[in-house]
């Protein structure tokens, strides 16, 4: 007799065990079901956000920021320091250390939540039973309601085929033993910006090949110009407009061949990095028996109500449409286990903060200008550059700008757009007001601190009505 839950949920990264602890919360009995581990074959829930994403990545971009500033900022303070150098094991030790901390307080969380963790490759079945399978051994659940949150991988190109030496993808990227002289990158994508960048500040020369002719398209173009401005200005070799026809591994180098418009061209590196996008988890995720109904590219089909078209069955984060975001994967987590138990449940996909972690960093929320003119939506802007505050300045990175775009009429704020200094956090203050439905001139008339970093905000909100203080408008 298989085990009953309430609810089972496959997959425990952040849509999945965020999902599961709140059914938990709600009484339901539930089952998490992941079959990831760690590298010593430790079951490791958090999926690839924690495991082999967010997390690991962060902590080796903030490793590597910390010995950029040290060679090219710390000077401009008068600070001198001699023969630093960065110790790659001692990085990747670190940024180890925090994904088991964080890995293993998911564990605390699921037995503090009464969660049943069943490590194993979970695979529904007809009559919501789920088979869950761990190395030789099977075994079967049976749940009233399922959540299939099995996540997304790297995609693969032909072209350059991964060897997991020295063609790799973004989990190899996090792997890497020592900084390879020479760095190939294809696509400029989060991924290719984030791990070109924490690679490009520990030294290696960085070229990143990217197919489409724009530069970070989903962005705001003033802030992916200004962005592009600053990257290069790091080294980042960033190359737009290529297709790559081939690449070639010879000794310990990789040869890769491109197409621009100049024509036929060809580089040399010691380590390639595929980073082209990411596709969904879903290939053997049910027997075909359950008929589960999935679109052209492998996201599981949806309603707006997380229901697949199986019955009891629902789908979230990045196995189902959307933004592949951590974050937009927890809030569907949440809503899923509030609607199973028959709660009001609403995800608002419209103000998805999205955040790039390169120096400067990048975030915004809400429409773009082209958005906005396809939709033909009458907007104005205002934009502050982070120069005129007296914050960046102090800090030593006066670079980058705060844009705000609200309603012509109705000065509804309909997207606000960051590049420059801790924007990743700034962008909050943006969703908060998107959410409360604020105006410019509500931003304008609140209160920010001096000097601070939001005060960037404060004046962008202002620069809507032409009345900035620090700047002509
Ligand atoms: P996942 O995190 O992929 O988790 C799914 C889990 O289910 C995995 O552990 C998988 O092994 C398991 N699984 C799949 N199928 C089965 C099965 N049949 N049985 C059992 N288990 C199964 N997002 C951000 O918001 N911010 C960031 O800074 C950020 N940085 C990133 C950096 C990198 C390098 C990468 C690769 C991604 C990053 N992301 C970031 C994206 C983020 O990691 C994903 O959007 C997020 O992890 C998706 O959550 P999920 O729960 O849907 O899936
Ligand atoms: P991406 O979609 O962000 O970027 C992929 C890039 O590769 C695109 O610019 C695309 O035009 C380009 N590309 C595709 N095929 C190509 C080819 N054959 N040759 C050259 N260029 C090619 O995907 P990603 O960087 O792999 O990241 C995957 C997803 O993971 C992201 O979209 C995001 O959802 C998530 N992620 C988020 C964060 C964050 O929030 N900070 C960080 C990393 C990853």
């Amino acid at each position: 007799m298989a085990d009953e839950f309430d609810v089972v949920v496959i997959g425990a990264g952040p849509a999945g065990y965020v999902a599961a602890i709140r059914c938990a919360q709600l009484g339901m009995s539930t089952a998490c079901i992941d079959d990831r581990t760690d590298k010593q074959g430790k079951p490791s829930p958090g999926g690839t956000c924690l495991n082999v994403g967010c997390i690991p990545s962060k902590a080796l971009l903030d490793s590597a920021e910390h010995y950029h500033h040290l060679n090219h900022e710390f000077a401009a303070h008068g600070i001198r320091v001699t023969g630093a150098s960065i110790d790659v094991a001692t990085m990747m030790a670190r940024k180890d250390k925090i994904v088991s901390t964080l890995t293993g307080g998911i564990d605390q969380l699921f037995k503090a939540n009464k969660i049943t963790y069943l490590h194993g490759r979970g695979r529904l079945l007809p009559g919501n039973e789920i088979e869950v399978t761990a190395g030789e051994d099977t075994r079967r659940v049976r749940a009233i309601n399922v959540i299939i949150a099995s996540g997304s991988m790297p995609i693969d190109i032909s072209v350059a085929p991964l060897d997991h030496d020295l063609i790799i993808d973004s989990t190899g990227a996090l792997e890497l033993e020592e900084v390879p002289r020479r760095l190939g990158v294809i696509g400029a994508g989060v991924i290719g910006l984030e791990m070109g960048s924490v690679w490009r500040r520990l030294g290696a020369e960085v070229t990143l090949l990217e197919a489409m002719d724009d530069f970070l398209p989903a962005a705001d173009p003033n802030i992916a110009r200004d962005a592009l401005k600053q990257f290069k200005a790091q080294g980042l070799n960033i190359k737009l407009g290529c297709t790559v026809t081939r690449s070639e591994i010879s000794g310990r180098k990789v040869n890769v061949w491109y197409k621009d418009k100049n024509g036929e061209q060809q580089i040399e590196v010691d380590r390639l990095i595929v980073s082209v996008g990411r596709k969904p988890n879903t290939d053997d995720i049910a027997d075909d028996l359950v008929g589960l109904a999935k679109n052209e590219r492998g996201f599981i089909e949806i309603d707006d109500q997380w229901r697949t078209n199986v019955p009891n069955v629902y789908a979230v984060g990045d196995a189902v449409r959307g933004a592949m975001l951590a974050h937009k994967g927890s809030e569907e987590g949440v809503a899923v286990a509030e609607f199973i138990s028959g709660n009001y449940a609403h995800v608002n996909y419209d103000v998805i903060p999205w955040v790039v972690y390169t120096l400067p960093e990048i975030a915004w929320a809400g429409k773009t200008e082209q958005q906005l003119k396809d939709e033909d939506v009458p907007y104005r802007t205002g934009a502050f550059p982070f120069a005129a505050t007296g914050r960046a300045r102090a800090m030593e990175q006066p670079v980058g700008q705060v844009r705000i775009i609200a309603h012509e009429r109705s000065d509804k704020v309909l997207g606000v757009h960051i590049v420059g200094p801790y924007a990743s956090e700034l962008i909050a203050e943006a969703v908060v007001a998107m959410e409360m439905q604020a105006t410019s001139e509500d931003i304008a008339r609140i209160v920010h601190a001096h000097p601070t970093l939001s005060e960037a905000m404060h004046e962008a909100a202002l620069a809507v009505d032409k009345r900035a203080i620090h700047k002509a408008n």
